[in-house]
């Protein structure tokens, strides 16, 4: 995952710390953390528990911070590390996150910079000593690059404002992202006692948190636990028909040159997806951990750097990478666990601004899914886990319950109310009382042996007389055409739901059909009801009932409209001059309140978010003069 960072020179901005335009904003208030994030970030008020989280690291106190990803983790030791005095060393895994970070900080005229192996050593060195002479705020550094003899020199010479972990749960091997280096850190804060610490992370389960505690030495710091939801987020599930046809309606009515991710399970999926939809006139491309390191690179950058890019990838794609603007995540594919879910439907809109997770499977997949596991090798207990995790992914697709609950209560949180985001909430999805339905169907799993499909079951049930029905004499069966009540496209719903809530399983022989669970036996012998969803017909092509959202190129006018596209263009120009992001000069949210406020002044345009005293140094001025002009 490091061979695709891109490399500094790619992502630090041209200035360099030394020529001295860099500066640090100083003014009579500048210790005050309100002041600083208006001044320095252009943001009004602080976000939930940031605002305890800075008093308490700034008073010299230490923090455990576990919000969701996009909620504002950096800033609670951004501000800190500018306030405090010294410099701010913050641990970091991830290089490419790193590299961004730094480049955003110094767009908005913070001092502050980083230590990786990507660096020349002289330009390390160099840094160095910017850090020994008290001139950077902020130094970002991987783990192994602290625990370096070298680097624990410098540190004795240094004056330290605070030491941040961040993705703080890579200390523990509970989860996935283990890193070794992260036991040693413990050791090196140790001799430094007065400095405040604080460990940051998104994903923490009870283990991994205890882990987190213990090992970074955080027994008496003060926690902060934020909601993991994410407002901003609706989610979709739909039935899959024909995915590509429904991504491309998708993508077109809704997300019409917006940034989005498409997650698929293969690489070849993600090749025929990425040159369908180019095909399509869509900029899309692919990523997947089969591409060559260099064209990986190429397309992420492609995707940070420029507006309207679609990456189609596998999971290899997602980590580090913190693109605000992404507007939609689409699932093509069930994912692996919820947290899995959660983790990459996350990585859209965290600039808070109204953003789509959407998802299409079918039976199928569900088949496919519930096959790996069946034949997954591991321990009893490992595998009991895993299924736990499978029935819990698919009972939140098949959900007919407001999707946010399910997902929030699967994290331990949980809500009393709908939340009027999410397709359940905005589009009641009906039920029915299925229990006869699941009688029949299982019966018939159980009259033809437990080794069919749902086609041929379905055609058993509405009495279809198929070549191979009347092979195999199921048209003698007691259950041929006992089902002639729902269609054939409703039987398989019917057996997707069943396969969905344990009710079935599949059988791993040579033919891969249904077989019944323990489960099965009280809805047979009926001790116990079933309620189903009624699925909506067929997708339609065009946008369904869901209401649209608003995007955020909807203007009422044609004037406002023009305006918006001149101020992207703008800051497109900027930003490749600049060799940065676009979102790294201004979110859309900002270009977006440009256009609606229409600010005459500098003072007009530090009144709107996102703005600062150095951005409206660097580009006030050209922005302003074509909101004017
Ligand atoms: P995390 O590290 O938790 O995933 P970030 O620190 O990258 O999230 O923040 C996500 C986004 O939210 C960034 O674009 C950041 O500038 C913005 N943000 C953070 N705090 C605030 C705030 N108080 N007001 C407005 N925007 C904020
Ligand atoms: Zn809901």
């Amino acid at each position: 995952m490091f061979s695709s960072a891109p490399t500094a020179s790619e992502t630090l901005p041209p200035e360099s710390i030394g020529q001295g335009i860099i500066r640090r904003v100083s003014t009579p208030n500048s210790n005050n953390p309100h002041h600083i994030l208006r001044t320095v970030f252009g943001y009004d008020t602080f976000r939930a528990n940031q605002e305890a989280i800075i008093a308490t690291l700034v008073s010299g106190g230490d923090a455990f911070v576990l919000m969701p990803t996009g909620s504002g983790k950096s800033i609670c030791y951004q501000v800190p590390g500018i306030i405090r005095e010294g410099v701010g060393l913050v641990v970091s895994p991830l290089i490419a996150l790193m590299q961004d970070q730094v480049a955003a900080l110094r767009a908005n005229g913070v001092r502050a910079a980083f230590l990786n192996s990507s660096l020349e050593a002289a330009e390390a060195r160099r840094i160095e000593a910017e850090a020994a002479a008290g001139r950077l705020d902020l130094l970002y550094l991987a783990p192994e690059r602290l625990l370096t003899d070298n680097f624990q020199r410098l540190m004795t010479s240094l004056k330290i404002g605070l030491f941040a972990i961040d993705e703080a749960h890579c200390v523990s091997q509970w989860g996935h992202d283990f890193r070794p280096e992260y036991l040693q850190i413990a050791a090196v804060t140790r001799r430094y006692p007065h400095v405040p610490r604080v460990a940051l992370t998104a994903t923490a389960d009870a283990q991994t948190r205890s882990d987190i505690l213990s090992r970074l030495d955080l027994a008496g710091a003060r926690a902060f636990i934020s909601s993991f939801d994410r407002p901003n987020i609706r989610y979709r599930v739909q039935l899959k028909k024909r995915d590509r046809a429904q991504l491309l309606a998708f993508i077109r009515d809704e997300h019409p040159g917006e940034s989005g991710i498409v997650y698929l399970r293969t690489r070849k999926r993600v090749e025929a997806v990425a040159r369908y939809l180019a095909e399509q006139g869509i900029a899309a491309l692919p990523y997947h951990a089969g591409l060559d390191p260099g064209v990986r690179r190429r397309h992420q950058k492609r995707f940070i750097r420029e507006e309207g890019t679609v990456i189609v990838a596998t999971i290899a794609f997602g980590m580090g990478i913190d693109k605000p603007d992404v507007r939609y995540v689409a699932h093509l594919d069930l994912p692996a666990s919820m947290e899995a879910y959660y983790q990459e439907t996350g990585r859209a809109g965290r600039d808070g601004e109204p953003a789509d997770a959407w998802m299409v499977y079918s039976l199928a997949d569900l088949v496919a899914l519930r096959r790996l596991f069946e034949s997954s090798e591991g321990q009893d207990e490992f595998k009991r886990i895993q299924g736990r995790k499978l029935d819990r992914l698919l009972g939140f697709a098949e959900t007919v319950a407001c999707r946010r609950r399910v997902l929030l209560d699967y994290f331990g949180e949980s809500r009393t109310t709908d939340c009027g985001n999410c397709d359940n909430c905005l589009q009641p999805a009906e039920s029915w009382d299925g229990t006869v339905a699941a009688q029949k169907a299982l019966s018939c799993v159980y009259r033809t042996g437990q080794r069919f499909g749902a086609v041929h079951l379905a055609d058993v049930l509405t009495g279809n007389p198929t070549e191979r029905v009347r092979n195999w004499r199921h048209d003698r069966l007691k259950t041929f055409g006992v089902g002639d009540d729902l269609s054939k496209t409703e039987w398989q719903s019917v057996y997707r739901q069943l396969l969905a809530a344990g009710l079935l399983s599949v059988d791993l022989g040579a033919v891969s059909g249904f077989r019944l669970t323990a489960a099965s036996w009280p809805v047979l012998r009926g001790e116990q009801a079933v309620r189903l969803r009624r699925d909506h017909r067929p997708v339609p092509k065009t946008p369904g009932p869901v209401r649209k959202q608003p995007i955020p190129d909807d203007f009422e006018s044609d004037a406002d409209q023009a305006l918006w596209e001149k101020l992207r263009q703008l800051r497109l120009e900027i930003a490749r001059a600049a060799d940065l992001p676009p979102y790294a000069i201004f979110h859309d949210k900002t270009l977006r309140l440009m256009v609606t406020v229409r600010p005459r002044t500098r003072d007009e345009l530090l009144a709107l978010h996102g703005i600062g005293e150095t951005k409206a140094d660097r580009y006030g001025e050209r922005f302003l003069e074509a909101i004017n002009a």
